[in-house]
């Protein structure tokens, strides 16, 4: 009991919680590259950094909370209705607020595992219990073990595709199956952060989805290939009905002026954008051959990093890449995660991983 206690008390789930640890803030010397999280190697464009500038000079007032110039332009650009936009400080805010919005105490989230490292934690803060289905050896999602793990408590399911760390994209014809299989009161959350870098024909189409099925909810972000990562804006897309339960749980005026109007610009500046995200899949087939070539079992990526399944030694393997002048992602004992980013740095890591081997 809390008032036996002389001091305050923080909830007790939250210290076993697994940490979302980012990754260094600023490489480690003046020749690294920081291939760690999955940024935009590109800075932002001249229209951008003017767009921000001209918001600032109304940051005395709140921003508009509901975004609505924002949510208006994703709705035409998407071709999908603005009611069923809801926008976020970054895509992990608005899935805590689609948690929030849909699971009750100790209601179930069937999650993909390993998966994005912030999803347990979003679970559990929704106060839900977090179902994990074990990613194949080849780094894919399980759909068919995703849809037997859920229960009359399931509410949630996240499928992230493609897939971060490993990479893959879930296909069409598996995600139609497993839609069939879910019960239709099951939110199915797909997660397309790396969205506009998938270029397998056979990859699932999102939107295409979300249409035909009600209980199917989109998350894409500004932060990856439209290289906003620092300004944090991200959002859903859902049946207006649903996008209303969102907002319910958002956090007030949770995307700044700045943002909306950085947005706004990046989606003025889309064809620009989008062949800046031609470019880094190029260098990403370039990473990804030359791996191969030397002898790397590396998953298919139709995102914006690969995945060098490590598993004890992949602390080391990152230490060795640091000192090379990359900074990358270990998650101790299973893999490294590197993001694709300067073809310098391509190189780089191509050297550490021949060496490697050697
Ligand atoms: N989903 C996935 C799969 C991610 O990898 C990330 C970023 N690492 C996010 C969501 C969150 O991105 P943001 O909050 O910057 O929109």
């Amino acid at each position: 009991h809390p008032w036996r206690v002389s001091r305050p008390v923080v909830r007790r789930d939250l210290a076993d919680l697994p940490a979302y640890v980012p990754g260094a803030r600023s490489p480690v010397g003046a020749a690294a590259f920081k291939l760690s999280s999955n940024e935009n190697p590109y800075p932002p464009l001249p229209a951008v950094v003017a767009a921000i500038m001209d918001a600032a000079e109304d940051v005395n007032r709140y921003p508009d909370m509901f975004a609505t110039e924002l949510t208006e332009a994703i709705g035409a650009s998407l071709g999908v209705d603005p009611a069923g936009v809801v926008v976020g400080t970054g895509s992990v805010a608005v899935l805590g607020h689609v948690l929030t919005a849909f699971c009750e105490p100790g209601d179930e989230v069937v999650v993909p595992w390993r998966s994005f490292e912030a999803y347990p934690i979003a679970v559990a803060l929704a106060g839900a219990v977090g179902v994990r289905v074990p990613v194949g050896e080849d780094g894919r999602l399980d759909l068919v073990a995703m849809a037997a793990a859920v229960t009359e408590r399931t509410r949630v399911v996240l499928v992230c595709t493609p897939n971060n760390p490993t990479g893959p994209a879930v296909r069409a014809d598996e995600l139609e199956e497993f839609l069939v299989a879910v019960p239709e009161h099951v939110l199915v959350v797909l997660d397309e952060a790396y969205v506009e870098f998938v270029r397998d024909a056979d990859a699932a189409d999102g939107l295409a989805t979300f249409a035909a099925n009600p209980n199917v909810v989109l998350l894409r972000t500004f932060s990856k290939a439209y290289g906003l990562a620092g300004l944090r804006v991200g959002y859903a897309v859902a049946r207006p009905r649903l996008a209303a339960g969102i907002r319910l749980a958002s956090t007030p005026f949770g995307v700044s002026h700045l943002a909306q109007h950085a947005a706004l610009a990046s989606l003025r500046a889309r064809d620009q954008l989008l062949a800046r995200v031609d470019a880094i899949v190029a260098e990403r087939t370039r990473m990804l051959a030359g791996l191969r070539g030397q002898g790397w079992t590396v998953p298919d990526s139709e995102a914006n990093f690969v995945w060098l399944a490590l598993g004890d030694h992949a602390t080391t393997f990152a230490e060795r890449c640091a000192r090379a002048g990359v900074v990358v992602r270990p998650f101790a004992g299973d893999g490294v995660r590197v993001s694709v980013g300067e073809p310098e740095a391509t190189d780089i890591l191509l050297e550490v991983a021949a060496d490697w081997l050697r």
